[in-house]
């Protein structure tokens, strides 16, 4: 961000108008740009000595140290949105490494449940020659699936 821009958001910054990553950027600014620091500290008084004049309160006695309390509390907020950001993100991706891992167990289980059914069709067929009387190829396939 440019000196430009960023004494351009001392106003809205005051009157907590920014947006959340215009704010970022006009602290990170201000927090390094001594020029633009020194701009917002005489904005900063000069608004909110006016904004107490109007609305009757007593006068801060300390502007500086009031902008300084403004600007961490601005801080703390993007932290706090940043956090919950991230802890979303890190949410929905545990759920779906779960997800992953379910729909795993789930094809794993499936793929157990294919051996009983293969067997089964083997005893059908065995089955199905004993009904038909043929001793000889049913002792066979006994032997055959003994094997
Ligand atoms: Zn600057």
């Amino acid at each position: 961000m440019d000196c430009r821009t960023a004494q351009s958001m001392i106003t809205p910054f005051i009157d907590n108008k920014l947006k959340l990553e215009e704010l970022e950027e006009f602290i990170d600014h201000v927090s390094s740009c001594h020029e633009c620091h020194e701009e917002l500290e005489v904005y900063y008084a000069l608004l909110t000595a006016m904004k107490q004049l109007n609305e009757d309160r007593n006068l801060s006695d300390d502007f500086s140290l009031d902008l300084k309390n403004k600007i961490e509390r601005a801080q703390e907020k993007i932290l706090h949105v940043k956090y919950v950001y991230y802890r979303k993100k890190v949410i929905l991706i545990l759920a779906m490494i779960f997800m992953a891992i379910f729909i795993g167990l789930g094809y794993a289980s499936r793929s157990i449940n294919v051996d009983p059914g293969v067997s089964k069709s083997k005893f059908k067929i065995r089955n199905e020659f004993k009904h038909g009387n043929n001793d000889w190829i049913d002792y066979q396939l006994e032997l055959y699936l003994n094997d």
